[in-house]
C-alpha cells in the first residue's frame, strides 16, 4: 500500500481544495491509480473554505471570497479521531473519506483531515479552513496536521504498513513522526519525495522562534524540503529539465525525473472521447493507444473540435466568432508565467489580425505582482476593444479549465525558463488535438516537435509575433489539411505519453521496489 500525501487534491469540481497544478496533478494521480488498480491512499486536508472564489472589479482588481462547500454532500465523516500536539495544546483531528472509483470498479480512498471539531479551540478549528491562507504559523500548524496527523490517522484506520509518497514537502513531518519508531534508514526505505518547483518561495522554511512555539520538540529552523530530502530513499522532479535544474539547485546528483501527466479521460472532450472509443478502443485503460490517432478521419477531428469550440464560446458570452483563430492562456497568475507577454508590443499585437484571446487565472491573495498582471490584462482588453478581441474569465477552476483546453485553437504558454517545473495544461490541450505555442521549459522540452506538435518560443518570448504571423496563422487560415495533421500529432505523439497512466506506472516501479525491501514497523 502507498499513502500519497498532498496539501491539495483537486479531484472533483464540487471539492474546491486545490489552487492549481499541484492539486490537479494529485487528483489525476488518484484517478489513474483507481483505473489501473494501484492501491494508493490519498491523504490531504479538508479546507472547508477552499482556496478562494475570485471576483474581479470593473477595474481589474481581484477580490477573494471564501469558496464554501459542504463535505457532507460528497463524502463520509468517519468516527476515527487522533490528536497531535501543537505548542502546549492537544488538537483533535477527525477524518472524512472520499472514494475514487476506477473503470473496473476498483476504489481508492482519499482521507481529508479536519480540525473543525467542538473540542478544539476556535482558533484551532480553523487550521483546516483555508488552503494557502494565513501566515507562517498557520501554515506550520497545517503541516503538522497533515504530516504527523496523517500518519496517526492511517494507523487508527488500520493502515500502518505503507510506503509514503510526499507530493511536495508540505507533508515532510511524516519523517519526524516515523523517527519516533524507526531508524532513518528504515524511513528512507519507505519514503519517496516529489519536488515540484525551482522557485525558492515554494519551499517552506520555518524560523527557530516560531518552531520553538509551535513544535517545541524540533530544534532550530525547520526546512521542509531538506527534511523531505533527508528522509526519502527516492527523490524526483516532475520533468527531465526540472530534474536537471533541481540537481543544480540542491547540489545533489541523486534526483530523478518523472514527467507529470494528466488523466486522459478526465480532460478529453466528450466529442473526442467518442472518437477515441471508436478508433482506439482500450485507450481508457491504456492511454498509450492514443498513438493510433492517425486512424481518425480529418473531417471528424475538425467537426469534434468545432463542437468543443462552440461550447466554449457559448460560455464566454461575448462577441467572439467561431471562425476566428482563438488563443487560450489560463493558469495561476504569477510573475514568471508572464500572462501579458503577447500584448507587450501593442503595435505588433494589433497587426496580428484576425485573432481572439481568452485569459483566465487566479493570483495568490498575497501576490501583488500576480494581481498587477491581471489588472494589465483587463486594461488591455479595454484598450484593444474594436481591434483585437481579448477577454478574461473569472474564477479559473476545473470546469473552466476543461472548457478552455478543449475549445481553443492554440494553447499559449510562455513561462520564463527554467522556472516552469513541468506545466500540465498544455497536455490537456494535446488530448483535444490542440497544439501549444510555448517557451522551451518544463514538459515542452520533451513534447515539442517544431511544426509537428506545436511551436517553440525563445526564452524571452520575443519571437511570439513572428511565429504567429509567419507560421501559425497562415497555416490555420490557408492550410486546414496541414493544421488537422498537426492536431492529430498532438494526440498521437503527446497525449499518448503525457498522461498520468504512464506516470503512475513509473512511480509504481519505485513503489514495488520499496515494498519488496520493507521491514515491518
Ligand atoms: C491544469 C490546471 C492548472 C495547471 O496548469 P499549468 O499549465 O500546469 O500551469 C491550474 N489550474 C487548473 C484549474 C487546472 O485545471
Amino acid at each position: 500500500m502507498v499513502a500519497y500525501f498532498s496539501m491539495a487534491i483537486g479531484i472533483d469540481k464540487r471539492i474546491p481544495t486545490y489552487s492549481g497544478g499541484l492539486g490537479i496533478l494529485a487528483g489525476d494521480t488518484m484517478l489513474s491509480a483507481a483505473d489501473l488498480e494501484i492501491p494508493l491512499i490519498g491523504v490531504t486536508l479538508i479546507h472547508h473554505k477552499g482556496y478562494f472564489k475570485q471576483r474581479l472589479r470593473e477595474d481589474g482588481t481581484q477580490e477573494e471570497l471564501p469558496d464554501e462547500w459542504n463535505p457532507d454532500d460528497v463524502m463520509e465523516l468517519l468516527p476515527h479521531r487522533v490528536s497531535v500536539g501543537i505548542g502546549s495544546e492537544k488538537i483533535l483531528i477527525g477524518v472524512w473519506k472520499y472514494e475514487v472509483e476506477g473503470i473496473s470498479g476498483f476504489k481508492v480512498p482519499i482521507y481529508f483531515l479536519d480540525t473543525n471539531l467542538f473540542k478544539n479551540s476556535p482558533e484551532n478549528r480553523e487550521i483546516t479552513h483555508y488552503l494557502y491562507g494565513g501566515d507562517k504559523r498557520y501554515r506550520l500548524k497545517q503541516e503538522i496536521v497533515l504530516g504527523v496527523g496523517g500518519v496517526r490517522i492511517l494507523k487508527e484506520l488500520g493502515i500502518g504498513e505503507t510506503i509514503y509518497h510526499m507530493n511536495e514537502s508540505h507533508s515532510a513531518l511524516i519523517i519526524h513522526e516515523l523517527l519516533k519508531k524507526i531508524s532513518i534508514n528504515d524511513i528512507k526505505n519507505r519514503c519517496l519525495f516529489t519536488i515540484h518547483t525551482p522557485i525558492p518561495a515554494g519551499h517552506d522554511k520555518f524560523d527557530s522562534n516560531l518552531v520553538k512555539e509551535v513544535l517545541p520538540e524540533w530544534k532550530g529552523e525547520l526546512d521542509m524540503t531538506r527534511l523531505a530530502f533527508d528522509g526519502s530513499g527516492y527523490v524526483n522532479g516532475v520533468s527531465k529539465r526540472h530534474r536537471d535544474v533541481s540537481r543544480q539547485m540542491f547540489k545533489r546528483d541523486d534526483i530523478n525525473g518523472i514527467t507529470n501527466g494528466i488523466h486522459s479521460v478526465r480532460w478529453t472532450s466528450r466529442e473526442f472521447i467518442f472518437l477515441y472509443d471508436r478508433f482506439m478502443p482500450g485507450w481508457r485503460e491504456e492511454s498509450a493507444l492514443l498513438k493510433g490517432a492517425e486512424r481518425i478521419p480529418a473531417s471528424l477531428i475538425w467537426s469534434s473540435h468545432i463542437e468543443a469550440k462552440k461550447r466554449l464560446l457559448k460560455f464566454v458570452k461575448s462577441d467572439f466568432n467561431i471562425d476566428t483563430f482563438t488563443i487560450g492562456f489560463a493558469r495561476r497568475f504569477v510573475g514568471y508565467k508572464r500572462a501579458d507577454l503577447i500584448m507587450s508590443n501593442p503595435e505588433r499585437f494589433r497587426r496580428l489580425g484576425d485573432i481572439q484571446i481568452i485569459f483566465s487565472g487566479k493570483a495568490h491573495p498575497q501576490d501583488t505582482e500576480g494581481k498587477k498582471i491581471i489588472k494589465r490584462v483587463i486594461d488591455a482588453a479595454k484598450n484593444f476593444k474594436g481591434e483585437v478581441k481579448v477577454t478574461y474569465l473569472e474564477n479559473y477552476n476545473i470546469k473552466i479549465a476543461k472548457l478552455l483546453t478543449q475549445g481553443v485553437d492554440l494553447w499559449l504558454n510562455n513561462p520564463e525558463p527554467p522556472l516552469e517545473a513541468c506545466g500540465t495544461s498544455g497536455m490537456k490541450a494535446a488530448h483535444n488535438g490542440i497544439p501549444s505555442l510555448s517557451t522551451l521549459d518544463g514538459w515542452w522540452l520533451e513534447g515539442c516537435k517544431e511544426g509537428v506538435t506545436g511551436w517553440s518560443l525563445d526564452d524571452d518570448g520575443a519571437n511570439i509575433y513572428d511565429k504567429l504571423e509567419k507560421e501559425i496563422l497562415p497555416l490555420f487560415y490557408n492550410n486546414k489539411e496541414k493544421w488537422i495533421e498537426i492536431m492529430k500529432n498532438t494526440i498521437s505523439m503527446n497525449a499518448s505519453y503525457f498522461n498520468t497512466h504512464r506516470m503512475i506506472h513509473e512511480y509504481n516501479k519505485i513503489y514495488k521496489k520499496m515494498e519488496s525491501n520493507l521491514r515491518p514497523i
